[in-house]
């Protein structure tokens, strides 16, 4: 790997040369993609944003400014100082300090008045106690991963400063090969749905978008992305992006870990405690399944140490001639679509994994204008001609009859759901129908990780939609404390649930494929006043695609014995609730990309799919339009 000292030290002149000689400047360091620079007199750079801003245009880099650590305030009269300059109201939960890069870390219930008005009491918090502010909001509902994640990069904030560093380095190097070509192997989720990752190569760098598994298939052959092709390699990979925390976008990635990846991993704030969580449980599942572990919670540890989180529209250098933007893609709380600057302007494309082009409940719609484009790569798990989807409105409406029903005649509604995304989009729609008085109050319990994968989510406001945190910002009502939820503590808790009064489930997994639903089904499904409701897709092969055909009966396995289970619940499919674009979306998005691109190519759908929507849209659109297969490589320039 070629390190950058020569870049650095231009970059160390080049401000040295521009900043009064009082800021006293003791050091100035990579930081991952940003450039840190530490002074004895931080105020000086702090109160002059005009030079700063100036600075970072100049050099194309993003510029942070920290103290030396020989003028920090002793800790306890620094937490003192923020006490006495952040209103009681802010509700400060905790103080912490990361001596490591002079931050003082402040969780508050409130953040935004322990920022003030323009940033006002956080200049006044660096300018007084010498440390860097850096304020994230108290989970309104305990985050156990949140807490884990934390710890994680607290614990370890030296480690995580060195491979900052190193990263920052990397992506800084002189570039040797000029940009001349570039070229996308598709590695996984071409033509199947499942282990999405695809690789991006110039001369110069090689990166790689998401590192799914594909959870329904047991062979390393079609469960795992295709690395084992010449075109990857470990050991050039500059960068991993990550759109989502779905496990067929992420569920592989600290695989890359354990074989000696020591990169960096760029997806936003959301998305990496999603998917830590998600990661975690998957080992836990494989395990008590006895299946093979593809990697070890310390890959996951390493993951989350090499993690930078990046907001929407932020635009990063990730190699010496690729720079990547995400935008928001509608799918669950922190999905992006990805889309990557090569070679100065030489190209540009935009790869849209799973999104949603409507407004749903919790999210906005996914982006689709960029300031240039000349490729897209968009999903097609939608992509068949009858694959229409009913209004938002329809979708409640037919929810709520069936739950009306169902709790009318002294029923209990289950609804099998994903923790992550369907549920808590389930969560706003019955929480409203009840606030409405639209279905009957009754208590909504919500079992497996759901609890947890909420508890992410009303930590993290900033993703959700416009409309939402307009309610919860400032008409004050948070949906997600509403008192009908009550979260599921474990077996005693579900059995008297089974046995007590009507009520509303939701409960993982999602296909039923194990966890909370299939118990609450086993016990439930004889009862023909209950309702059992799908809301999602059913996998092939899935317990929940079996039970969805309306059978009368099925045969279960229990430690090695076949059990028939008589099934007189009433069996429902509600269509609507997907975070998918639907054929009409799809075909939508791709007319209203802009700028127009050049080239699309239709990808994460059956064979059939990908092939309906690439062929209308080529007559609709007249442009290239392809379905690449697993293990092509098309070049693009
Ligand atoms: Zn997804």
């Amino acid at each position: 790997m070629l390190i950058s000292q020569e870049t650095l030290n231009e970059i160390k002149t080049a401000i040295l040369a521009k900043t009064p000689p009082s800021a006293d400047i003791t050091e100035i360091e990579f930081e991952g993609p940003e450039v840190a620079v530490y002074s004895r007199n931080p105020q000086i750079l702090v109160d002059n944003g005009e030079l700063v801003k100036n600075l970072a245009k100049d050099l194309r880099k993003r510029i942070v400014i920290r103290s030396d650590p020989s003028v920090r305030k002793d800790q306890t009269k620094a937490t003192n100082l923020v006490k006495d300059l952040v209103p009681e109201e802010a509700e400060i939960s905790s103080i912490q300090f990361d001596p490591n890069i002079g931050e003082i870390l402040i969780e508050a219930v409130k953040p935004g008045l322990v920022i003030g008005k323009n940033g006002a009491t956080l200049r006044k918090i660096t300018s007084e106690t010498f440390w860097r502010p850096n304020v994230s909001r108290a989970p309104p509902l305990e985050s156990r991963i949140i807490k884990t994640v934390r710890d994680i990069l607290f614990k370890n904030s030296e480690e995580r400063k060195k491979i900052l560093r190193k990263v920052g380095r990397r992506i800084h190097r002189k570039q040797m090969f000029p940009t001349e070509w570039v070229r996308v192997t598709s590695l996984g989720g071409y033509r199947e749905v499942g282990r999405s990752a695809t690789l991006l190569r110039t001369p110069e760098s090689s990166i790689l978008i998401d590192c799914g598994v594909n959870v329904g298939r047991n062979t390393t052959k079609d469960m795992f992305p295709r690395l084992d092709t010449l075109e990857f390699s470990i050991v050039n990979l500059d960068a991993v992006v990550i759109t989502h925390a779905h496990l067929d976008h992420c569920g592989f990635l600290p695989y890359l870990y354990k074989y000696g990846y020591e990169g960096p991993v760029y997806t936003t704030k959301a998305t990496s405690n999603l998917m830590t969580l998600l990661q975690i449980d998957y080992l836990d599942v494989a395990k008590k399944e006895g299946k093979m572990l593809p990697y070890a919670s310390k890959d996951v540890r390493d993951l989350v140490l090499h993690t930078i989180p990046l907001s929407y529209g932020e635009v990063t250098d990730i190699s010496p001639d690729v720079r990547l933007t995400l935008h928001n893609a509608g799918h669950i709380l922190g999905s992006a679509i990805v889309h990557l600057h090569i070679g100065n302007g030489l190209y540009n494309l935009a790869i849209a994994q799973d999104f949603k082009y409507r407004h749903t409940n919790l999210l906005d719609p996914a982006v689709s204008k960029f300031p240039r484009l000349e490729a897209l790569f968009m999903e097609s798990t939608y992509g068949n001609p009858q694959d229409v989807m009913p209004t938002n409105k329809e979708a409640e409406t037919h929810l709520m009859e069936i739950i009306s029903t169902t709790l009318n005649r002294g029923g209990k509604v289950l609804v099998p759901v994903l923790a992550v995304g369907r549920a808590q989009e389930l969560q706003i729609v019955l929480e409203s129908l009840m606030a409405k008085g639209m279905i009957p109050k009754v208590p909504i319990y919500l079992d497996g990780m759901i609890s947890e994968a909420t508890a992410v989510t009303t930590c993290h406001p900033e993703y959700l939609s416009r409309k939402l945190r307009e309610k919860i910002f400032h008409v004050g009502q948070n949906p997600f404390l509403a008192e009908c939820f009550h979260k599921v503590e474990g077996r005693d808790e579900r059995a008297k649930i089974i046995l007590g009064d009507p009520c509303i489930i939701l409960a993982t997994s999602g296909m039923m494929t194990g966890g909370p639903s299939v118990e609450y089904f086993d016990k439930l499904s004889g009862g023909a006043k209950n309702s059992l409701i799908f809301v999602s897709y059913q996998g092939e092969g899935s317990l929940g695609r079996k039970v969805q055909k309306n059978v009368n009966e099925i045969t279960v396995m229990e430690k090695g014995h076949a059990r028939v289970l008589k099934i007189e619940m009433e069996i429902h499919t509600v269509i609507g609730f997907s975070g998918h674009s639907d054929r009409r979306e799809l075909l939508n998005y791709a007319r209203k990309a802009t700028p127009r691109p050049e080239k699309l190519f239709l990808i994460h759908g059956e064979k059939s799919k990908c092939i309906s929507l690439a062929s209308t849209l080529h007559k609709m659109l007249k442009i290239e339009t392809k379905a690449p297969d697993v293990l092509e490589t098309i070049r693009l320039v």
